[in-house]
C-alpha cells in the first residue's frame, strides 16, 4: 500500500518549515528569523506511531515572486492536489488574517480532511488564543508550538486518523507500475506518446490518483503497465507547476509508486549533474532502473558510437551499475521496441526470489574461492543466507559478527549472488546480523 500524503499549508511565516523540520526529525533547513528561509528539502518521510507517511511542505514551493495571494492560494492547491490530509497552520499570535480566509475557502471546497493547527502557542496561558480560530469553520484547532515542539502529538493522532484505509491505487501485484524521471526537455512526454502510439499497444484507462496526476494504463502481449505521470509530463501552465521544486516533489512521489524507473537522458545534450542527482533518488529508493538514451537521431553514428556512449553513461552512473542502457529516439520511434522488454526485465528481476539451498551453494562456493578476510585477527564466519523480501530483493547473511563484514566482501557477494541469479535492472541489498 502507498504511504499517506501530508501536507503543511498557510500564509508565510507561520511555522510551516520549523513544524516540517520537526516532525521530519532532521534539521533540514535552518530557520532564521527572517521571513521566507530557503529550504533544501520540501519533501520527505516522516513517522508518527505506528504510521509513516510522506509530508510537504508547501512553503517550500518557491513563488515569492507573486503576490501574497496568489502564492498562499497556488500552495492550497498543491497540496490539495497532492495530499492525503492537510495541516492548515495559523499564527496564534497574529489572529485571523485575510490570506487565512483565502486559504480556508480553498481548502473548504477540496473536501479533503483539514486539521487545522494554530501556531506559535508557546504556553498554556496563550491556549485562549485559541477560541477565534474556531471562526474559520475548521473544527477544533490544535495548539501547537514549533519551536517548543509541544501539542505535535495530539495533533498528529488526529492527522493519522484521516489516513484512508481502503485505497482504489492500491498496486496490483500483477502489474508494472514505471515513471519516466528527468529533467525538463529529454523527452520523457514524447516518449511516452511514442510508447503509447505503438500498434501493439492498448491503452485501456486513464485513473488518476491525485486531481492533477493522470496515471496510464496499457496493455502490450500478456503485460499490463501503468505509466505513472511526473511533473511537465502534461503542462496546464499553473503557476506552481513551473518550479523546480515542485517537480522534484512529483518526481520523489512517482518514484515512490514505481517499481521501475526510467531514467531519461538527452543524447543530443550529454549527461549534466542534475541527471545523476534525479537518478540517485531512485536507486536510493530500491527501485529497479532502466537508463534510457533518448534523441538518439542526434548523434552522428560512427563505429561504436553506442558503445563510447554506453562508456561514458557507465562512468557517470556507477552507482547504477546494474541497470541496462536502452538507446532510441522518441521522435523517430527507431529501437523503441527495445525498451518494454528491458522495462520487464528489470520489474521480474526486481520481484525475483531464489531459492535458499541455492544460494547457501552460491555462499559456500564464494567462500571457497575466496575466503572470508580476517579483521584485526578475527575471521568472519557466514553460517547461512536468505532471501528476506523483494522489490528490491534483500538478502541477509547470518554471521558470527557483523563488524567483520568489510563492504569490499559484501561487494564480492553481491556479484557472486548476481552472476548466479541474474538480476538485470535492479539493486539488491545484503544485510550482515549476528547469529552465534
Ligand atoms: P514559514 O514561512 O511558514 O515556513 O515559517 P518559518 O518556519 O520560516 O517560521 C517563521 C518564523 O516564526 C521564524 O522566525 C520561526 O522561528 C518562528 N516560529 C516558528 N514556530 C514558532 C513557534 O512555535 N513559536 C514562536 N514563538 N515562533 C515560531
Ligand atoms: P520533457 O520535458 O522531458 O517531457 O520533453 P518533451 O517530450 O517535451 O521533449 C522536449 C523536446 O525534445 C521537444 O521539442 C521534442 O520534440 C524533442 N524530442 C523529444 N524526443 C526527441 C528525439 O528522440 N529526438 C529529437 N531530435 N528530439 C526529440
Amino acid at each position: 500500500m502507498r504511504k499517506s500524503v501530508v501536507a503543511i499549508v498557510g500564509r508565510p511565516n507561520v511555522g510551516k518549515s520549523t513544524i516540517f523540520n520537526r516532525l521530519v526529525g532532521e534539521r533540514i533547513s535552518i530557520v532564521e528569523d527572517t521571513p521566507g528561509v530557503t529550504r533544501d528539502r520540501i519533501y520527505a518521510d516522516a513517522e508518527w506511531l505506528n504510521h509513516s507517511f510522506n509530508l510537504i511542505d508547501t512553503g517550500g514551493i518557491d513563488l515569492s515572486d507573486e503576490p501574497l495571494l496568489v502564492q498562499v492560494r497556488e500552495q492550497a492547491e498543491v497540496a490539495i492536489n497532492e495530499a492525503d490530509v492537510i495541516i492548515f497552520l495559523v499564527n496564534g499570535r497574529d489572529g485571523i488574517t485575510g490570506a487565512d480566509e483565502e486559504v480556508a475557502k480553498l481548502l473548504f471546497k477540496s473536501n479533503k480532511p483539514v486539521i487545522l493547527a494554530v501556531n506559535k502557542v508557546d504556553n498554556f496561558e496563550m491556549h485562549e488564543l485559541l477560541y477565534e480560530f474556531y471562526s474559520l469553520g475548521m473544527g477544533q484547532p490544535f495548539p501547537i508550538s514549533g519551536t517548543h515542539g509541544l501539542g505535535l502529538g495530539d495533533m498528529l493522532d488526529e492527522v493519522v486518523k484521516h489516513f484512508p484505509t481502503d485505497r482504489e491505487d492500491d498496486l496490483d501485484e500483477e502489474r508494472i507500475y514505471f515513471s519516466l524521471i528527468g529533467r525538463p526537455n529529454v523527452g520523457k512526454s514524447s516518449l511516452v506518446n511514442a510508447m503509447l502510439g505503438e500498434e501493439r499497444v492498448i491503452v485501456s484507462d486513464m485513473a488518476g490518483t491525485t486531481k492533477d496526476a493522470i496515471d496510464t494504463s496499457f496493455s502490450r502481449d500478456d503485460w499490463d503497465f501503468t505509466i505513472i505521470d511526473t511533473a511537465g509530463m502534461r503542462k496546464r501552465g499553473k503557476i506552481y507547476e513551473n518550479t523546480e521544486k515542485y517537480s522534484q516533489l512529483r518526481a520523489l512521489k512517482a518514484i515512490e509508486r514505481s517499481s521501475v524507473v526510467l531514467v531519461v537522458i538527452d543524447a543530443d545534450t550529454g549527461i549534466i549533474e542534475q541527471d545523476k542527482k534525479i537518478a540517485g533518488y531512485a536507486h536510493e529508493a530500491g527501485k529497479a532502473i532502466v537508463i534510457v538514451v533518448n534523441k538518439w537521431d542526434t548523434v552522428e553514428k560512427e563505429q561504436d558510437s553506442m558503445k563510447k556512449f554506453e562508456q561514458e553513461v557507465r562512468k557517470h552512473f556507477q552507482f547504477l551499475s546494474y541497470a541496462p542502457v536502452v538507446f532510441l529516439s522518441a521522435m523517430t520511434k527507431k529501437r523503441i521496441h527495445t525498451l518494454l522488454p528491458e522495462v520487464i526485465r528489470a520489474a521480474e528481476n526486481h520481484s525475483k526470489r531464489v531459492q535458499t539451498n541455492l544460494l547457501n551453494e552460491v555462499i559456500e562456493d564464494s567462500l571457497a574461492i575466496n575466503p572470508a578476510p580476517s579483521i584485526k585477527g578475527q575471521k568472519l564466519k557466514i553460517l547461512y543466507a536468505t532471501q528476506v523480501s523483494i522489490k528490491p530483493p534483500t538478502f541477509v547473511v547470518f554471521v558470527n559478527d557483523p563488524t567483520l563484514m568489510h563492504f569490499t566482501y559484501e561487494r564480492f557477494l553481491e556479484n557472486r549472488i548476481r552472476e548466479a541469479f541474474g538480476f538485470d535492472g535492479t539493486p539488491i541489498k545484503i544485510f550482515a546480523r549476528r547469529r552465534n
